[in-house]
């Protein structure tokens, strides 16, 4: 039911599409493989018990029993964006971030993305950052998790007309 081409891993076969790889495409191929390593890598012994309890609980049991759905989930809300003309993966029409309802837990995308591919438990004091200053994007090198201060001086930035603030990259 699905067109592969014969370059391309089965792993991608669920996205129809017919010719070369888009970049929404060739990141969710990545994030999907980022997604499943982070969780095998995820050690709940090494985390401390920090607050809130309900959501540290659920992304234990995500990492730790349902890494392969994550992981999907990751792959296809990224397979669905579009990149805008600065380089983030959003939709453009959305006027706020989507948000995604899964396993009784409702969240933004962004956020399942940026945790998911970092394979540690949020905190109280931890926030995704968007460095590129739009929250609608969920590309995964434009996340970072950080806290709320930096979060702060983010949108400082975006007030004062700094663009693209990709630390590191
Ligand atoms: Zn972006």
């Amino acid at each position: 039911m699905t067109s592969c081409s014969p370059r391309r891993t089965t792993r991608l076969c669920s996205v129809s599409e017919s010719g070369p790889q888009s970049l929404p495409d060739e990141l969710a191929a990545r994030a999907h493989a980022r997604c499943l390593d982070a969780c095998r890598k995820f050690d709940s012994s090494l985390e401390f018990d920090l607050e809130p309890r309900a959501v540290r609980v659920w992304w234990t049991d995500t990492f730790e029993n349902h890494s392969e759905d994550l992981a999907v989930r990751i792959r296809d809300a990224l397979s669905a964006m579009q990149e805008t003309p600065q380089g983030c993966l959003a939709i453009l029409s959305a006027g706020e971030p989507e948000r995604v309802h899964w396993r009784g837990y409702r969240q933004k995308v962004y956020q399942l993305v940026a945790w998911g591919l970092q394979g540690a438990l949020p905190t109280r004091r931890s926030v995704v950052r968007h460095l590129c200053h739009n929250k609608l994007c969920i590309h995964p090198e434009h996340l970072r998790i950080g806290t709320q201060a930096q979060n702060l001086f983010d949108q400082r930035q975006r007030r004062a007309g700094v663009g693209h603030i990709y630390e590191g990259l």
